[in-house]
């Protein structure tokens, strides 16, 4: 038993405070729900548009009592917020996706197992516990290779790519020097993906699923630059990784909106890359292209509203603004046309310090057409590239 319906008028708490978290307490308000942030940073964009704020640390025990006593249900804006937290929380209170969710998720190592264990296509892993066996391995794994912090890692951090045995040691003295007693890793096989492709689920209360498109993303450095909706793909590769989406968060009883990052192989096989239970990057075309966004989907679900319908309204392609992109398109001569055009919707996240990967904003362009869409993000993207070069 799930629950009954969170009425309207309702506090919705949120931990994690950035622009995820921001866009939900945007999608509640609409719907009327109060949101309450904790998040341990008060700069932190979400607070400014909370019914109620906590900036503390998320061991502090009085924000703890007060913020249980006032939220009916607790959702979180990302993976790292700490489990033994969304645990005692609900002790007394629901939290949508459930802490047993978040623990599957929040390691990648226990993430992985479980998705192969299930069945479920991951790229060849295995489990480092000691940076002075990457060799051996390796060994067995083969080459290139890619290793990755169990827990913490998020936007390619804590993340190194070995393509040859002379590489092994370097990374080895980087794992030993960040080390500490309880660290462990994942290693994974570099996967010689065609494209990377990313899937939003919306998954209610009585189990009812809802997929939205299938997008392709480019990364650059580990981190997302550009996302096109829908995916150019044949429709076998659309209708698999859907049905593999949403058996995957139906395995996991995942309450809320979850985001499945698959990488497209040669061949037309998808491999599952990440599953994040939270509103996602890849996601924000869903604000402008879409009858109904990512973070509405999230509200709908934890506060037990079917999850809607999702129609795209138009193709779309987004391009994110990170770090100095922000200053960027406020003065380039192109960057200000391409943003001047008729279908670009400007995204400003409102944080105050400027540093080099952090995500400051996005655009989305929306077109009759996908090619349009492609290629106007591409410009965008380009006269980034071009000022952050000069
Ligand atoms: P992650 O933080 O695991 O999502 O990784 C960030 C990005 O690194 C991914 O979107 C890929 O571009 C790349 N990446 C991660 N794991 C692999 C892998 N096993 N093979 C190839 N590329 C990878």
């Amino acid at each position: 038993m799930n629950g009954p319906l969170v009425e309207p008028g309702s506090v919705l708490g949120v931990l994690g405070g950035g622009q995820l978290g921001a866009m939900f307490a945007q999608a509640a308000t609409r719907l009327d729900y109060r949101v309450a942030v904790w998040d341990p940073d008060p700069d932190a964009p979400a607070h400014h548009l909370a019914a109620y704020s906590f900036p503390s640390p998320f061991t502090d025990q009085k924000t703890f009592t007060e913020f249980a006593g006032l939220v009916a249900v607790v959702t979180y804006e990302w993976e790292n917020v700490p489990a033994v937290l969304c645990e005692r929380l609900e002790r007394t209170t629901p939290v949508r996706p459930a802490s047993s969710v978040l623990r599957r998720i929040q390691n990648r190592l226990v993430q992985k197992t479980f998705l192969a264990g299930q069945g479920f296509p991951v790229p060849r892993f295995a489990a480092l516990t000691e940076p002075g066996r990457l060799a051996e391995i390796l060994d067995q794994l083969g080459y290139p290779a890619v290793c990755k912090t169990a827990t913490a890692g998020y936007d390619g951090k804590g993340q190194w790519k070995i393509d040859e045995p002379s590489s092994v040691f370097s990374v080895r003295d980087s794992l030993t020097a960040s080390c500490h007693s309880t660290m462990e890793w994942i290693v994974e096989s570099f996967v010689p993906f065609e494209r990377e492709l990313s899937v939003l689920v919306a998954r209610g209360i009585d189990g009812q699923t809802i997929v939205y498109p299938l997008v392709e993303n480019v990364h650059e450095a580990g981190i997302l630059r550009m996302t096109v909706v829908p995916a150019e793909v044949p429709s076998t590769v659309v209708e698999r990784s859907a049905d593999l989406a949403r058996a995957v968060v139906a395995r996991m009883d995942g309450i809320g909106l979850f985001c499945l990052e698959l990488f497209l192989l040669p061949d037309h096989r998808v491999l599952f890359n990440e599953v994040a239970p939270r509103p996602h990057n890849s996601g924000h075309y869903t604000l402008d292209a879409c009858n109904v966004s990512q973070f509405e989907q999230q509200v709908r679900a934890v506060t037990g509203l079917p999850p809607q319908e999702v129609l795209l309204t138009n193709p779309a392609a987004m391009v994110n603004l990170i770090g100095e992109d922000a200053e960027t398109v406020k003065r380039d001569v192109e960057c200000r046309r391409l943003l001047g055009l008729p279908g670009a919707y400007v995204h400003d996240y409102g944080k105050r310090a400027i540093r080099p990967r952090r995500k400051m904003g996005h655009v989305t362009f929306l077109a009759h057409d996908v090619q349009t869409a492609r290629d106007r993000a591409s410009r965008l993207r380009q006269s980034l590239l071009q000022a952050s070069r000069n």
